[in-house]
């Protein structure tokens, strides 16, 4: 049966742009190669999606690395109120947190899938599940259809590629979008990490893992020089650093590490004081319990968990009474409290990001319907794009922009 488009791959942009188009009237054969859909889509947000930002046009387009320009188009037509309604509207009640990301109130992404699914229903859109698509089939320059990899044929004049990124392919985003169009003839930006997490030379911190710290302010060097620096919260890992700011810093490590430079990663834990300040604190903690051995005092200062760890690092007996300390021992202590220095050693690959940074390069879109400005009747929306932004519900937004532009026209 001819279809007026096809969509590859079902994640928020490929489900959002089926659901567009079917609201104006297009016949649309949606394929996924899993056998359910928005498998990244469930496991975004810990499970419970952040599905987007409450924050304005300017400050939503400043969290992208780059194609500010090229999404704004789709933020004109489809943002995040939008979005917001369209889930309200539907029944699911959401709320927005720290740092304006907006989740569902139940904090279960399954909701959101819900309706995205149920709309796909209701608009009688026909869905294949376990069906991969391996090429594009274009005859006399124009669009025939899809090839699956079983060898099945799908005609439609118009295709729509929202295949996903490179990271987490466990849920079905490995790139097959990039080799797709590699063969039309578009240009692919070569995928690097973005959000990744980072590995930490020192192995001391290894017993760190699992402890998350709120409120750290983390620097970058590179080479001794300062070139980035964020305040938030972080995550220790059997292998380094993760967490909002680590994954937010790390396309910026990457970059430092491309460079050769010797890369470090200082974590300042009490950012809110300055060294007078956590001198007098300390002092005070000192006298009150001058008898106890530091390490108990301390549990006023860190994480139970990483006191031990931190006292050897400053070179510190950890048991120490607090009456034996010297001004010089906490001279080290105050240094290590606001510049605990880290070495990196890599950047966790691109699979392992949240999300990926390159893919089709946005010069060869036409940003106001997301069609190729090479094939006429290819459309894109999504991670395929060289689009991506910081943690905080911008490139699940981003996604789902895209994805109704491209159903819109499509
Ligand atoms: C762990 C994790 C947590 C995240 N949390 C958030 C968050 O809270 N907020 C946020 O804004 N962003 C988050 N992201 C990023 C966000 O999930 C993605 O940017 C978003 O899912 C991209 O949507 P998409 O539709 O473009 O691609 P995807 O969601 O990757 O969907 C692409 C779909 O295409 C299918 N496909 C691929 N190739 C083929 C083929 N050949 N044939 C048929 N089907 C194919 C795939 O199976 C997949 O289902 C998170 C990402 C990860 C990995």
């Amino acid at each position: 049966m001819p279809y007026d488009a096809i969509i590859i791959g079902a994640g928020p942009a490929g489900m959002m742009a089926a659901i567009r188009a079917a609201e104006k009237n297009r016949s649309i054969l949606l394929i996924e190669r899993n056998n359910t859909l928005g498998k990244k889509l469930l496991i975004s947000g810990k499970g419970r999606c952040n599905l987007t930002n409450a924050c304005d046009t300017e400050d939503f387009l400043g969290k992208f690395s780059q194609s500010r320009n090229f999404l704004r188009n789709s933020f004109a037509k489809f943002f995040n109120t939008d979005l917001m309604s369209f889930f309200e509207d539907a029944g699911v009640r959401l709320k927005t947190e720290r740092g304006e990301r907006v989740f569902p109130v139940s904090d279960r992404s399954g909701d959101i899938l819900n309706v995205l699914k149920s709309k796909l229903k209701n608009k009688n859109i026909e869905v294949l599940t376990g069906v991969r698509v391996r090429e594009i089939l274009i005859k006399n320059k124009k669009i025939e259809g899809v090839l699956t990899y079983s060898g099945k044929l799908f005609t439609a004049p118009r295709v729509a590629v929202t295949t996903g990124g490179l990271s987490y392919p466990r849920t079905g985003s490995t790139g097959d979008g990039y080799k797709i169009i590699l063969k039309l003839g578009h240009a692919v930006i070569p995928a690097k990490p973005a959000l990744s997490p980072i590995l930490i030379k020192e192995s001391f911190m290894k017993d760190w893992k699992g402890i998350s710290l709120k409120n750290v302010r983390l620097t970058l060097f590179a080479g001794g020089k300062k070139i980035d620096e964020r305040f938030g919260e972080m995550l220790f890992t059997h292998v380094g650093l993760s967490g909002p700011v680590i994954l937010d810093m790390s396309a910026a490590v990457y970059d430092a590490l491309k460079l050769k430079a010797t890369t470090e990663i200082s974590i300042n834990f009490k950012p809110a004081l300055d060294r007078k300040k956590l001198d007098a604190r300390l002092l005070r903690e000192f006298r009150t319990n001058s008898g106890k051995a530091i390490k108990n005092i301390f549990k006023n200062l860190l994480p139970q968990g990483i006191i031990e760890r931190f006292l050897e690092y400053c070179k510190i007996d950890a048991n120490k009474s607090a009456n034996q300390v010297t001004a010089e021992e906490r001279k080290r202590l105050i240094k290590g409290l606001f510049d605990l220095r880290l070495t990196v050693s890599g950047v966790m690959p691109v699979e392992d990001g949240i999300v990926t940074r390159g893919g089709v390069d946005t010069k060869e879109i036409n940003p106001k319907t997301m069609e190729s400005r090479l094939v006429k009747g290819l459309f894109f929306a999504g991670e395929v794009i060289d689009i991506d932004a910081k943690t905080g519900g911008y490139n699940m937004q981003a996604a789902f922009s895209t994805g109704w532009v491209c159903g819109d026209n499509i």
